[in-house]
């Protein structure tokens, strides 16, 4: 078949190789704890061919990577996005994460790319509002298979080049620049290459790759949050199951001294309570199979993945026995990726932590707002999670919010490489809060803006006038009020 691809031929230099190299020893470390390898070979440099350009270069297709894509397309930018699945919208679709956080519990002030994914989910019957909007921590539940959907229009129709299953291999770096990154195809390796690159992978593989330093896990024994497998059952019977709270107290009884006798799988307490004594509708999302580990270790993610899908009968198995409602509930799906929450989260020119969190702290480099609290599930895969406690020392204030600064997608290594979504800059507990998807779309919209507007101005993002930003964000529909002159 007759391609339309360029002949231009990227070389890789060795300075480039060599700093791969070194850093990639770096992100081995975290990947592999063991730190057993079984050996090395090594791979001669060699002429890449250039499988695509563009000004701006997203790597990622999550919320974070959509709203950036688009944001940057719609200012002008040449953008091309690539995302490893055949979906976009990555943990809330592919892992079935379907609710959205956006209001301070009295008014909403999440808007944007956010507001208008939720309208063109709306039209299409994909979404729905909680009952007591916006008093409420959750705002929205949707669809994933509808959302995946909305995502590719607002790319399709923003103009973004979008490639699903390419991976983002290995950055292309030459004089403290990323150029770009190289793929791998059915025709073998290529490179794709921009003028500013944005790493939305969730993990942060490009910027790991590319030597920018990272965190991972929490102080002590660097765990990082407990994972989910997200399932849906279809033939609940909702009407049956919340007349029966008698039932439900003793099948959560049951299940709790099962568990405790080993003779269970774990479960996320507070949300397994709440399923057995109120189902909104026959067929919804669960989110209350926990298990932990490295996520970015491939074989312990795919155990994880197995022995989380096998969790899930064992609840269902117990369910349909012993609950009315769920006699005929059937498992008709389980998150294609298992649900992950952390993993490496790199350093920037701001770190987000607890304190800007329950403080409601306030940036003079906001890009926009964020209400979730502290929400840390257990590391050692228990299914606790402080969510379920909320203490107030954890929680933001009713009425407040806190605001994300583009200072955590920047660093100081690299000025024409941002990171947005949950691997941004944050501490183990920051992170908890502000790893959550429309948080993750705020920062994307924030970077994919300055990154077109620094390109039509020649500076680089984090020299950008901040002031020009905000106002084209707040035109654009962000909400965004009482940004300090100053660092408070
Ligand atoms: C079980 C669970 C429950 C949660 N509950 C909620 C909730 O109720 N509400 C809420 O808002 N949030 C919730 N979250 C958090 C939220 O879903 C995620 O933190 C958020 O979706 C992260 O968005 P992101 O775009 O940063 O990353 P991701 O969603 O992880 O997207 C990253 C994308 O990059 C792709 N990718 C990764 N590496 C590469 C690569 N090298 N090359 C190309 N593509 C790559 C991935 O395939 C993926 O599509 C939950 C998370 C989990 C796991």
């Amino acid at each position: 078949m007759k391609t339309t691809r360029r002949k231009f031929i990227f070389t890789a230099t060795s300075a480039s190789l060599g700093a791969l190299a070194a850093l990639l020893a770096v992100s081995a470390r975290a990947a592999k704890p063991d730190g057993k390898q079984a050996g090395l070979v090594v791979i001669p440099e060699r002429k890449v061919p250039v499988l695509a350009e563009a000004d701006v270069l997203v790597c990622g297709g999550g919320t974070a990577g959509i709203t950036a894509a688009c944001s940057a397309a719609r200012h002008g930018a040449k953008v091309i996005l690539i995302e490893r699945w055949p979906c976009l919208g990555g943990m809330g679709t592919a892992a079935l994460v379907n609710g959205w956080h956006r209001s301070d519990r009295e008014k909403v002030v999440i808007n944007g790319l956010v507001e208008e994914a939720a309208e063109r989910a709306r039209k299409r019957g994909w979404i729905e509002q909680v009952k007591n909007f916006p008093k409420a921590f959750e705002t929205h539940w949707f669809d994933p298979e509808g959302m995946k959907v909305v995502y590719q229009d607002m790319l399709d129709e923003s103009g973004v080049r979008t490639f699903c299953y390419l991976v983002a291999g290995e950055p292309i770096v030459e004089g403290g620049k990323i150029r770009g990154v190289t793929v791998e195809t059915k025709e073998g390796t290529r490179a794709i290459l921009a003028r500013i690159v944005i790493d939305a992978t969730g993990d942060g593989d490009v910027a790991a790759k590319a030597g920018l330093p990272f965190e991972y896990g929490r102080a002590g024994d660097s765990l990082v949050q407990g994972m989910t497998m997200m399932f849906r059952l279809s033939d609940v019977a909702p009407d049956i199951v919340n007349s029966h709270p008698k039932d439900a107290d003793r099948v959560f009884r049951l299940m709790k001294r099962l568990r405790d006798e080993g003779k269970f799988v774990p479960f996320n307490e507070g949300a397994a309570y709440s399923y057995l004594h109120s189902a909104r509708a026959p067929d919804v999302s669960y989110n209350m199979c926990p298990v932990a580990g490295n996520p970015l270790h491939e074989e312990e993610l795919t155990q994880l993945t197995a022995k989380a899908r096998r969790q899930v009968h064992q609840y269902v198995e117990l369910w349909r026995k012993e609950m009315p409602g769920f006699k005929d509930a059937k498992v008709v799906q389980t998150g294609s990726s298992l649900g992950i929450r952390e993993s490496r989260r790199v350093r920037g020119l701001k770190t987000l932590d607890a304190q800007m969190v329950v403080k409601a702290v306030k940036h003079s480099d906001a890009i926009g707002h964020g209400v979730w609290m502290i929400d840390i599930h257990d590391p050692k895969g228990s299914g606790h999670t402080t969510w379920t406690e909320q203490k107030p020392e954890t929680m933001v204030p009713v009425g407040q919010s806190y605001h994300i600064p583009l200072g955590m997608c920047l660093n100081a290594t690299m000025p024409n490489l941002a990171v947005v979504g949950r691997c941004a800059s944050s501490t183990h507990e920051g992170h908890s809060s502000v790893r959550v998807q429309t948080h993750c779309m705020v920062m994307g919209q924030g970077v994919g803006t300055c990154a077109a507007l620094a390109l039509g101005t020649g500076v680089d993002m984090a020299r950008f006038d901040v002031c020009k930003l905000q106002a084209q964000l707040r035109q654009d529909g962000v909400y965004l009020e009482d940004v300090p002159h100053k660092e408070m």
